[in-house]
Order: structure tokens, then sequence, then C-alpha cells
């Protein structure tokens, strides 16, 4: 086996790497050679020809070759102790300036005389043109290496501080010459003849120095197949599996689920309905469900998970509803209980169970004892129902509300406890249905689409800080005509007492001045649990008005009556966050507001907000969300590699995941120990990628 030898050769024993290079590569991930060809540039530049200095055009980003003609550095005058270095460089046909900001030691690296490629944004600056802070790379005539810098479309690679383009471009380029003869092709033939892909060794070489655009192209679409096709298998693997591991048949028609739903004082909309199906067929399978439920905010997830729960229970098993926060799990307790307990004879009979830490010991310990005698048939908790001491009889169903919420490793937790219960996984933060099926590729997915009727659409409004005035005026108006509000305050774990201590200085200001006549309540974190409570159930019934909040209350707060939400820093709060706090209010028969109050000027903030004015719905939100931060961002640390992703981008190339998905597929069908082609190396080259499916892989 010389050839994985050779990728699996320390970048530290390459020629030219010494030990302090090497640490600069190792934190970039990079140790071996294999990690060093799969470095993928971040952009390429066509150096085929540069722009003539006197055809720039200005606000366009462009590449020049120029000679540096004099160089200097002065001082700001618009901010102390600011420096900037200047110089002016020229080619045949024109003169530009370039400027770097607060680098002095540029002044002594540049000498006049040597040539640079510059890339930047021209534009005119005092009647001149200018480029500020643009990249750069001196290239001398003559340097034998302008084979790999200039003349050709050249790769620009994202680096470490104390590292070259010029340098790297070298190494990759060395070892591409070194090591691509050894490297094996790991994709059966037929796979990809069958999707028009280029081989490996081709593809590598050409992502990294391109001979023209289409076959770089070429090389980046095959090199994102094979990286999606690796971050499906395992989902796809898991999937299968599940599929031929025992579950519980449960029993979905039965006596408690008819008489619940008769008793609801609502009509269940056509859209819970549909899911409510497709979860009675699932948990009646003889294999544990593994089902998504998406839906917006409001859209009445609560409901669908209740009738889940007595689906298992009907039928002699018990269920456990994990929700993120204390106030939610007492919420969803009060209000499941109260509709169990008005249902017909046959639901009423059902035990419900609430734990959370902050509960007295000696009423954990009772229902810690009911859960396991079985005496309990729902049991709703937080975190504190992961604990060990929680132990069941026979658990059938466990429900994860606000899934976003907890990690992986949490929302696997609960499911052992049982033997092979069905799981149902709730978010209100929902992606389109091409990319969720593939992301979530080993879970089913049903979605709710609609709203229960009667919803008003919320007003969504930006506002800065100066029009508080008419703000407050507002919202008195609201409170006068029998609505509730909520004032809510960024506090975040990074800056906690510093942001509690405004948001409680708020709190006292509003209460004195403001809101003066009105009964203004507060609710944090760090209170008390009773407290909370205290607070909350006021709220609830009306007797405080406006309710100054952190983000306790982000998620599945149901409060009918109030009309109004604001946002203070709105700046401060993710999108999905923003449209969370938002789905607190829109809940009731009345018109509804949301406030975001901002003055940011940062783009990304502005592209928030401003997502948040045009969008009242989930799906339209989480996809403006996607868009901004892009999916690393978006599915963050939680889950399945997808953050890992080196060169795919599910958002623009959803028709290659899905062709590598069918593909991933029909691997497993055929081999689903991934065995039969042992010599292409398939499962090695996936673990070395994703080195988190380990465990899976190894179970096979
Ligand atoms: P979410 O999907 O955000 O968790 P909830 O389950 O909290 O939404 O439901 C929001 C509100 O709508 C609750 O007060 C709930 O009782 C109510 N609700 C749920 N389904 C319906 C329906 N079909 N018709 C009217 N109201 C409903
Ligand atoms: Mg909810």
């Amino acid at each position: 086996m010389q050839n994985t030898q050779g990728l699996n050769t320390p970048v530290r024993y390459l020629s030219g790497v010494g030990p302090k290079r090497a640490e600069l590569f190792n934190g970039m991930g990079i140790n071996t050679v294999e990690d060093l060809l799969y470095y993928f540039p971040r952009r390429y530049e066509d150096r085929t020809s540069f722009t003539a200095i006197s055809q720039l055009r200005e606000g366009s980003t462009q590449t020049i070759k120029a000679q540096i003609l004099a160089k200097g550095q002065r001082r700001s005058f618009r901010r102390r102790g600011f420096s900037i270095t200047e110089v002016a460089a020229g080619d045949n046909t024109g003169r530009i300036s370039c400027v770097w900001f607060n680098q002095p030691y540029l002044k002594e690296y540049f000498k006049v005389g040597e040539t640079l490629v510059l890339y930047g944004k021209v534009e005119r600056y005092a009647g001149r043109l200018q480029m500020s802070a643009p990249e750069f790379e001196i290239v001398s005539p003559g340097n034998e290496d302008d084979s790999l810098n200039i003349g050709r479309i050249v790769p620009v690679y994202s680096l470490a501080e104390g590292l070259t383009q010029r340098g790297v471009r070298r190494l990759i380029k060395d070892a591409l010459d070194e090591y691509l003869g050894s490297i094996d092709e790991f994709l059966p033939y037929d796979i990809r003849s069958r999707n028009n892909l280029l081989n490996l060794a081709r593809s590598l070489r050409n992502i990294h120095f391109p001979q023209d655009t289409q076959i770089q192209q070429e090389s980046f679409r095959r090199l994102s197949f094979e990286e999606f096709l690796l971050f499906q298998l395992p989902l796809v693997l898991r999937k299968s599996r599940k599929e031929d591991k025992q579950g519980i048949a449960h029993k979905a028609e039965g006596g408690p689920v008819r008489d619940f739903i008769k008793s609801l004082d609502f009509d269940l909309t056509a859209g819970q309905k549909a899911v409510i199906e497709e979860i009675k067929l699932d948990m009646a399978r003889p294999f544990s469900m593994q089902r998504l439920l998406q839906g917006d905010v409001g859209s009445g997830k609560t409901v669908v998970a209740t009738i889940s729960a007595l689906i298992a229970i009907q039928g002699g098993y018990q269920a456990a509803f994990l929700v993120p926060t204390e106030i939610l799990a007492k919420q969803h307790y009060g209000k499941i209980s109260s509709q169990v307990s008005a249902a017909g004879s046959q639901a009423k009979k059902i035990k419900i169970g609430l734990l959370t830490s902050s509960a007295a010991q000696k009423d954990k310990e009772k229902v810690y004892r009911d859960v396991k005698r079985g005496t309990i048939d729902l049991v709703i908790g937080t975190h504190a129902l992961l604990e060990e001491k929680v132990e069941f009889r026979n658990l059938g169903l466990v429900v994860i509300d606000e899934q976003h919420k907890f990690g992986v490793g949490q929302r696997v937790l609960l499911p052992q406890k049982g033997p092979n219960p069905d799981v149902l996984i709730m978010t209100a933060t929902p992606i389109p249905r091409t990319l969720a099926i593939t992301i979530y590729g080993d879970l089913d997915i049903s979605v709710i689409r609609d709203l229960p009727p009667g919803r008003l659409p919320i007003t969504t409004q930006w506002i800065k800080s100066n029009r508080r005035p008419w703000l407050y005026s507002f919202i008195r108006e609201q409170l006068r005509s029998g609505r509730q509000a909520y004032i809510v305050y960024p506090v975040i774990e990074e800056s906690y007492s510093l942001d509690l201590l405004s948001a409680k200085k708020m709190y006292a200001d509003l209460k004195k001045d403001t809101f003066k006549g009105f009964k203004v309540g507060l609710i944090h974190g760090k209170m008390k649990q009773a407290e909370q409570d205290k607070v909350m159930s006021e709220f609830k019934a009306g007797g405080i008005q406006v309710l100054v909040a952190t983000t306790v209350l982000e998620v599945g707060i149901d409060v009918a009556n109030a009309s109004v939400m604001v946002v203070e820093q709105a700046e401060r709060f993710g999108l999905s966050q923003l449209h969370q706090l938002r789905g607190r209010i829109g809940r009731g028969k009345y018109p509804s507001f949301c406030v975001l109050v901002s003055d940011s000027s940062a783009p990304e903030a502005q592209a928030r907000l401003a997502a948040m004015v045009k969008y009242n719905g989930g799906f339209n939100i989480a996809e403006e969300d996607l868009k901004i931060r892009g999916p690393g961002e978006f599915f963050g640390k939680r889950q399945h590699g997808l953050s890992e992703l080196k060169i795919a981008n599910p958002l623009t190339q959803m028709q290659l995941l899905k062709s590598a998905r069918e593909e991933a597929i029909k691997i497993i069908q055929s081999d689903p120990r991934l065995e039969l082609r042992q010599d292409l190396g398939l499962k090695e080259k996936l673990l070395h990628r994703f080195p988190e499916y380990e465990n899976l892989m190894a179970a096979l």
C-alpha cells in the first residue's frame, strides 16, 4: 500500500517545509499530503491577461500588474495614530495609487522598481485612481516560479499569517507532481460515468491549477459530488439500519385519541390532520419512527405531539416530552393537563407528570418512582429528563420540542431509555424540503404548512432608537385597549452581568416613567424559578401588562392576548431567534405588532432586520438565514458534519446533492457494509473525511 502511505506523509516531510511552517499548516487543519491536496483555493485570478490601468472601471474589483514607482507613508488626518502606506504603481498605460492602513512594515517590504500583481476594488479618491488595501503579490522578472504565478489562472488560498501565496502554490504544485500518480480513484466507474464526473487525479490538479475555466468547473463539480456522497453515505446507512431494526408497532386507532381530538375547542387544521396521519402510519409500523416535524411558530405542533403521545399511551406505552426551558415545560404541562382532563372518559385517565431540575427533591423522587413504575404515562420535562436517575417502565415515544436547542448528543440520550421507542423531533426553523431531505437524510419529514384559521398577520417594523417616544405612545395605546406587550433585551452569556444590568435599569425606568400607571413586570433567567413562574402566570392572567424580558421567553410561550413584541438592540439577535420572538405574538384574534429597535449599520445585521420586515413565514426566514450565514454557520456544530463541507454548497448545488444521495442509496442497497468494493477504499475515505462517523461505522 505504498500509495496510501504516500498520501499520509506528514506535510513537515515535504521539501521546503520546516517545523515552523508545518505548525502553521497544522493550525489550518493540514497535517498530511492528502490534506494539502484537499485544501482548495478560496478564489482564482485570471492572470492570463491583466487589465490595463487605463482600462480600469471604478467600482469593480480587478487585477492589474504594475511596477512600483514610489512609496511613502503618512498619518491619517481623520484618525489619530493611524498610519497609511501608499504605493504609486504604474504600467505602460497609466498610474494608480494603492493604500494600506496601519501596516507600517509594508513600507520596508516594497521596493521601488519591483513588479506587483494587485487585486482590489478600484475607486477614485481626490481625483486619482486608487485601490485601498488590495491583495498583492510581488512578482520579479525571471523568477522560476512565474509559470505558477503569472500567465495563467492562479489559485488564491486562505492562509495563516506567515505563509505566502507563492510559497503555498509551489508546495501544492510539487505535491501534485510527486503524489498524484499514486492517487487512486475511489468512486466506482459506473457512478462516474452516470454522473459525468472527472477522475480524481485530474480534478485535484485542475482545482488548484486549472488550464481553463471549464475544467476548473468540472473539477469543482467532481470534488463537490465526492464530498456530498461521503456526507450522505452515513445518513443513508443510518436510515437503512433503522429499517431493519425492530421497533414498537403502536396501536394507531383507539378511544383516548378519538376522545381527545373530539374534545378540543378547535378543529385541527388540514396540515395538522395530514401530519397526524403520517405519524399514525409510521408509529403503527414495527420499526422505530425517526421523524422530523417542521412547522412554523404557532402552527400548532404541541397538539400534534400530544396526540402522538396518546397513540403510544393507548397501547400501553409511556411517552416523554423534552423541552428546552422550564417555563415551556410548565406551560405544556398546564395546557396538556387541562386538555386531557376536559376530554372524554378514555383520555381523562391518562396521568401526566412534570420533571424540571428546580423542583423540590421529594417531588422529583416521586416523579422518578412513578415513571419507573409506569404510573405516569406522559412525562414532560427539561434536561432533567436526560439524567440517569430517570428510568421508564416502557418508553414508547420520545418527543423533542425546539430541537435546535439541543445538541445531537443530547437528542440521542432520551430514546436510549426505552426499547427502540419512536422519536418525533419538532422544529420551527424549517428549511426548504429538498434540502431537508438530504441534510436530515436519516429522518423522515412531516411538514405543517398552514396556520390555525383567524390569525391576523403580524406587522413588523424596524425603527431607530430615536423613535422610541412614538413607540412608547403606541404601546400605551395598545395597553389601554386591553392588550399586553413584551419588551425584550439581549442578555448573552459573554456579557451577562452587564447586559442584565441594563435590562434591569430599563425595567426600572419604564416602570417609573414611561408606563407609569400600568403594571410592568420583569423576567430573566437569573431569577429563582418560583419567581419566574409567578411572573409568567401573572402575565398570563393579565395582571402584568408589560413584560420586560430577556430571551428566556424566546421559545414556545403562548399568551394570546399579547399583541406587541419590542426587541431592543435587535441587531444582536440571530434571524431565527428574532422570528421565534415574533412568534410570541399574533396568537389571538388581535392585530399584532413586532417592533425591532436598532441603530446598527452592519450589513449583516441590516440584512437580517430587512428580512424580518419583509417576511412573516418561517420558511422564508430560514431561507434568508441560510443565504446570509451560509449552510456551515446555519447548521452550526449541530450535526452531520455539514459544517465541515469544504467545497460543496448544498444551497447552490442542490441538484448535485440529490444525485449524490441517490448514488449513496444505491451503494448502501447493494453493499450495506461497504465491503464489496474494498479495493476502492471507500470506507477509509469516508472515515478520513468525516471521522465523527467512526462509531457508526464500527457498529456495522
Ligand atoms: P407551535 O407550533 O409554535 O408549538 P403551539 O402548539 O404552541 O404552536 O400552538 C399555538 C397556539 O395555537 C396554541 O394556543 C394552540 O392551542 C393553538 N392551536 C393549535 N392548533 C390549533 C387549531 N387547529 N386551531 C386553533 N388553534 C390552534
Ligand atoms: Mg412549540
